[in-house]
């Protein structure tokens, strides 16, 4: 069967990412250090000079996805931690450290059968449904949320409403623009997704200035965890992850949420 336009780009992308995870004969000895592999070489993508870690194929909000995942507890009650969309570099450290208790999915698995990670399939609009709540330690799913086909604010809350009292839920949106918008109409070609989100594959645009309006109320019960408390504006700089990426409401930030203990 001929693969989606879409899943074809992926896959390309994938393997362009493996390819690039071999240790790097260059190697400088001072510098930014990605912290998920230990690269100092970081390569440009579609215009950004020296943001994608030679190394893993990291960018700025994985290598501050990662940082976050250090700082808290990811399985909390032994629950497992779920990682959506994972990316490589992260995956196979979080698989080590974790073993059975972690978690890898994603609505099409089968784009990471060279990786060697077992990632089964999650499809965010239907299976979250099955979970029994309170059952899974935490999450973390990073520009994931403007590829799906349903409604985002009831992904979100199925999300928080599956995770245990104590557990996170980590997450990132790319944003484009000010204000929300989003068109699910299978009729969008991809030129016309380009042109109104930023990117073919995208169904939706995250806008900085309503983003709390459109989806705080899915956030009921979880509470807010400022990120400057758990990354260092010096330490995100020795990760090449900008000093912006901090603050809220910006495309590299890693929002941060805890569940409440009732
Ligand atoms: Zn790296």
């Amino acid at each position: 069967m001929k693969k989606p336009l879409r899943l074809k780009r992926f896959a390309k992308f994938l393997l362009r990412r493996l390819n690039g995870d071999r240790p790097p004969v260059d190697e400088p000895t001072t510098g930014p250090q990605c912290p998920i592999c230990g690269s100092r070489r970081f390569g440009d993508f579609r215009n950004r000079v020296g943001v994608r870690c030679v190394g893993c194929g990291s960018f700025e909000r994985s290598r501050l996805l990662w940082m976050v995942l250090n700082q808290i507890d990811l399985t909390p009650g032994n629950r497992p931690f779920f990682h959506v969309a994972p990316e490589i570099g992260i995956a196979r450290r979080l698989h080590e450290r974790l073993g059975s208790s972690y978690r890898a999915f994603d609505f099409s698995p089968e784009i990471y059968e060279r990786v060697g990670l077992p990632v089964a399939r999650l499809d965010l609009c239907q299976d979250l449904h099955e979970l029994t709540a309170d059952s899974i330690g935490g999450i973390c799913h990073v520009h994931v949320l403007e590829h799906v086909r349903c409604d985002a604010k009831a992904v979100l809350r199925q999300i928080n409403r599956v995770i245990a009292p104590g557990g996170y839920h980590v997450f990132g949106v790319p944003f484009w623009g000010h204000r929300y918008r989003e068109d699910m109409s299978p009729t969008l070609t991809d030129a016309d997704r380009l042109s109104r989100f930023g990117h073919e594959d995208h169904v939706r645009a995250f806008g900085a200035r309503d983003f709390m309006e459109h989806f705080g109320d899915a956030f009921e019960g979880m509470e807010p965890v400022p990120l400057p408390g758990l990354v260092d504006p010096g330490t995100a700089i020795h990760a090449n992850v900008p000093q912006r990426a901090l603050a809220p409401l910006n495309t590299h930030h890693i929002f941060v949420y805890r569940k409440l203990t009732r």
